[in-house]
């Protein structure tokens, strides 16, 4: 899934932070890696040469001695008048027996001063060597592949006289180098798991340090208009501590400047009402003094308007005071019983239109935690709505379960155009100019839908035929 979610977001084209720190952490410690790995396996490769040379030098001495003590020891029980050449042939004797005595497969070559006096039946068509360590290569026959030797060649006087005692030992490299090679295999084959280790070593790593970063960028996305609590400083790591004061200083500027724009509506709706109250008390006035037709005409657009201006008035005060509430509180609510408050009070609407109310709803009860004044509200607007709009004599449809609650009617309805306009402040769709309204009565309802996490939607009528507007409790509808 995490894995899913890199490869996505890096197709995106956004450059993912956790890939870059995987690739910055893994190239060097790699690098490392194959760096210490060569210097070890050379290394190691070193001594273990040095060590087969040494046992190389080693094995020559011993058969040396081993010679030269036997050379003494037959020198001693033979008769003292027996000449250098049968002790020569002593030699050769004790030479081929080691041979063939022990099965060896060592290959060595015999002197006694500069005569050859014995060499293994392999070693007959090898070269002379040089004192101390030589390589040099058999070339191959038909048979048999070119092959590299190695021989040490060392010297030491017959104990009865000077003259020198030479053996040269001979050992086949690529036996060695395949000796080399697997012992080598044994001891490093364990490296190459190494980068696989520390990539999910560097991964969890990463992908913990990341874990507050995630936290914090969380945090921030649930923030909005109506949720501008500031991001706790308190446990968050001193990397991350700049960012969120730099977030909680805008969080902070923002609700200084909602605030401003929700106290600028109060107060200005506040100074509007007291001259509106004076314009309807003096066309009252005026009223009462004159009954000429032309002068009512005059007075009955002058108190359409004040009413206007008054309903407008209302909902601007009825936006600012809902907005610039702290804390929306919420309780459990009974939606069914709340519908049916607002039912009550629009009653004399209702009746007056003659309008018939159908209310389906599932059980009695329809518990929801909500802020009570808000969604009164909302549930008035809607209700208000459909029954403004609705036909005469038309009907009021209302369902309500514990998912959605449904207002329709049977008016002009909404066109598909201005299906999401009329959430929009002072939008008023031109088929329904004629009647009066602000065109802030749906702006209040989102706003309650948003600050509640539902969501709202125009409809196509179900039931009746003109608009029909469905509050959903869950805001992950489509
Ligand atoms: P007002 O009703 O005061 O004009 P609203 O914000 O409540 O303002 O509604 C905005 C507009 O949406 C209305 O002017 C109207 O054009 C349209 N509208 C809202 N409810 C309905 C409805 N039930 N039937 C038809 N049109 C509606």
């Amino acid at each position: 899934m995490r894995i899913q979610r890199l490869m996505s977001r890096a197709s995106s084209g956004n450059r993912s932070l956790t890939r870059r720190l995987l690739i910055q952490l893994l190239i060097p410690v790699l690098l490392l890696i194959s760096i210490a790995g060569c210097v070890a396996i050379f290394v190691a490769s070193q001594s273990i040469n040095t060590l087969f040379d040494q046992q190389l030098k080693n094995n020559a001495e011993i058969l040396l001695s081993f010679l030269q003590y036997e050379y003494a020891e037959e020198g001693q029980n033979n008769s003292a008048a027996e000449s250098g050449d049968d002790l020569s042939e002593e030699l050769v004797e004790i030479a081929s027996e080691i041979e063939s005595r022990q099965g060896l497969s060592i290959l060595y070559r015999l002197r006694v001063g500069n005569t050859v006096l014995y060499t293994a039946s392999q070693a007959r068509s090898f070269p002379s060597c040089s004192p101390g360590f030589n390589d040099f290569e058999k070339q191959g026959t038909a048979d048999l592949p070119s092959m590299m030797w190695r021989c040490y060649r060392t010297t030491r006087s017959l104990l009865q006289s000077d003259t020198p005692l030479d053996v040269e030992f001979f050992e086949h490299v690529t036996e060695r180098q395949e000796a080399i090679k697997s012992l080598l295999l044994a001891t490093f084959s364990p490296i190459v798991l190494l980068p696989f280790v520390v990539l999910l070593v560097a991964w969890w790593v990463v992908l913990r340090g990341m874990k507050s970063l995630t936290v914090v960028s969380r945090a921030v996305s649930e923030r909005s208009v109506n949720n501008l609590n500031r991001i706790p400083c308190a446990g968050q790591h001193t990397e991350l501590l700049p960012i969120v004061q730099s977030v909680n200083k805008l969080l902070a500027g923002i609700e200084l400047g909602v605030l401003r724009e929700k106290q600028f509506t109060d107060d200005a709706a506040h100074e509007l009402r007291t001259p509106i109250t004076s314009i309807k008390m003096l066309e009252q006035l005026i009223r009462r003094e004159n009954t000429d037709p032309a002068i009512t005409g005059y007075l009955d657009s002058l108190k359409d308007s004040a009413d206007h201006s008054s309903l407008l008035i209302d909902q601007l005060l009825k936006l600012a005071r809902l907005q610039s509430t702290q804390s929306i509180e919420k309780t459990s609510l009974d939606l069914y019983e709340l519908v049916n408050a607002q039912l009550g009070l629009l009653s004399p609407l209702i009746t007056n239109k003659k309008l018939v109310v159908q209310f389906d709803c599932d059980g009695r009860s329809i518990d929801i935690d909500a802020h009570e004044p808000s969604l009164s509200l909302m549930i008035n607007n809607l209700l208000t709505n459909a029954i403004k709009f609705n036909d005469r004599q038309g009907t009021l449809y209302i369902s309500l379960n514990s998912t959605s609650l449904r207002i329709e009617d049977d008016g002009p309805g909404i066109k598909t155009e201005d299906a999401t306009r009329v959430f929009d402040r002072f939008f008023r769709a031109a088929n329904t100019r004629a009647m009066q309204g602000t065109g802030l009565g749906l702006s209040l309802v989102k706003w309650v839908v948003d600050i509640h996490g539902f969501t709202i939607k125009v409809e196509a009528p179900s039931k009746g035929t003109g608009a029909n507007f469905v509050v959903y409790f869950n805001a992950e509808q489509d």
